[in-house]
């Protein structure tokens, strides 16, 4: 009988830091010099895997600047800008660790947290979220505006995706696997973090305001993400279109009998201009509102189909990788 050889890691990179970075370059150093005070106090070996996500300014060379002095950070460049998820994909599918932490590049994820994250790892949790008290530094309208979005898909979908947690969190090198298998294009993140599922547990923590430079996220960015969110996790909006076109052919089959009593107990003096119009523009309305819907899970379909990769490497700045 053959036995099969023991899984081994032929890495000796304990913990990944994974950061996306999108015109991030006055941020890069104080985060570089805040994860290695923490990291040295942990004691593992690490990487920190950076991935140029098409900036426009001095990142590259930041980064470039970095991975000199410091083999152990690893910097991914991409093609172009694909955006925050594609990138972190990109980040994760390079991190070589036994275990992976997504962290943003401006700092609003403390690195400070991690030794709470990695010890929680430790006790045998394969997945651990950091999730914010607080969200310093962002208006009323964006707190309010997270909260009915967290509770609106997690009506819809069969998932439960944690409010308040980003993708700041712990991924146990199985969990990360299990998330690498998922094929899909268009990479809802959060969404596909809880997909896994697994060994899971939080940790909490006060949410920072950006250290410097703006946020990408305007309020058009944020409804196409939550539409997005919505799209990939539940196919309720398609169960309710179905369910509104019901509904109101129901009126309409009400209405048309109740226009035939009355024609015949009343009679029928020429008046029915206004109310045919009014159903008329309803039902156009329902009509064009529920293919738009439809529409929207077509375009995902297509874009599926496709098969584009979810990002192009430009090249890996690395040392010593095996
Ligand atoms: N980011 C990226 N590509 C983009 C937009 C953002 O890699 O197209 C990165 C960005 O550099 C940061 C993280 O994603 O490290 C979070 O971005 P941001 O701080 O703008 O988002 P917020 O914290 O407001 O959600
Ligand atoms: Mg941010």
């Amino acid at each position: 009988m053959f036995s099969e050889p023991p899984l081994q890691h032929a890495s000796s990179v304990g913990i990944s830091i994974i950061t996306p970075c999108h015109n991030e370059s006055e941020n890069l150093s104080a985060l570089y010099t805040r994860i290695s005070t923490v990291m040295k106090q942990i004691g593992e070996p690490w990487e920190m895997v950076c991935v140029n996500d098409g900036s426009k300014d001095d990142t590259l060379v930041r980064l470039l600047t970095l991975h000199r002095e410091d083999p152990r950070v690893v910097v991914i460049d991409l093609s172009r800008n694909f955006g925050k998820e594609a990138a972190l994909t990109a980040g994760l599918d390079h991190a070589r660790g036994d275990c992976a932490i997504p962290l943003d590049a401006d700092l609003q994820d403390p690195p400070e947290i991690i030794p709470e994250l990695v010890a929680k790892w430790k006790e045998g949790y394969d997945v651990v979220n950091a999730v914010r008290l607080s969200r310093d530094g962002e208006s009323w309208f964006k707190r309010a505006s997270a909260h009915a979005f967290y509770r609106v898909i997690n009506r819809m979908s069969d998932v439960e995706i944690p409010a308040d947690t980003g993708d700041f969190r712990l991924l146990s090198r199985s969990a990360l696997e299990a998330l690498k298998k998922l094929p899909e294009r268009r990479r809802f993140m959060k969404g596909l973090f809880a997909w896994v599922g697994f060994r899971t547990t939080n940790v909490y923590y006060h949410r920072e305001p950006r250290y410097a430079g703006k946020t990408k996220w305007n309020y058009w960015r944020l409804w196409n993400f939550a539409m997005e969110g919505i799209t990939s996790f539940s196919q309720v909006p398609l169960q309710l279109a179905a369910y509104l076109g019901f509904f109101v052919s129901l009126l309409a089959f009400l209405y048309a009998i109740w226009l035939v009593i009355s024609t015949l107990v009343y009679g029928n003096p020429v008046k029915g201009y206004p109310s045919m119009m009014v159903t008329l523009l309803f039902l156009g309305g329902v009509q064009l509102m529920a293919l738009g819907v439809i529409g929207e899970y077509l375009g995902r379909i297509y874009e599926e189909s496709k098969r584009r990769p979810v990002y192009l490497v430009r090249q890996v700045y690395h040392s010593n990788r095996n």
